[in-house]
């Protein structure tokens, strides 16, 4: 199954998963998820390569090292609970 880039007028095919939470202002970069999620944006190579995040925010790509996260940083799903 593939998916394509959410930004608007991309047709590459998304490799990457962005996700956000307001409250502790991080974003997160993820290897592509199977489903997709009303609060999760599909970004192709490019754009997350590209991908800036707003003063303030804290931009944690984790598609290179998925099973060394630090403790701190709750797991993607966990990510919704709050
Ligand atoms: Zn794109």
């Amino acid at each position: 199954m593939t998916r394509q880039c959410a930004r608007p007028g991309c047709r590459a095919v998304a490799t990457a998963t962005l996700a956000y939470d307001y409250q502790q202002r991080i974003t997160w970069l993820d290897p592509l998820v199977d489903e997709a999620h009303p609060m999760s944006y599909d970004l192709c190579h490019d754009h997350a390569q590209a991908m800036t995040v707003p003063r303030g925010w804290r931009l944690e790509d984790r598609r290179a090292r998925r099973g060394a996260m630090p403790r701190s940083v709750p797991p993607f799903e966990d990510a919704y609970a709050y």
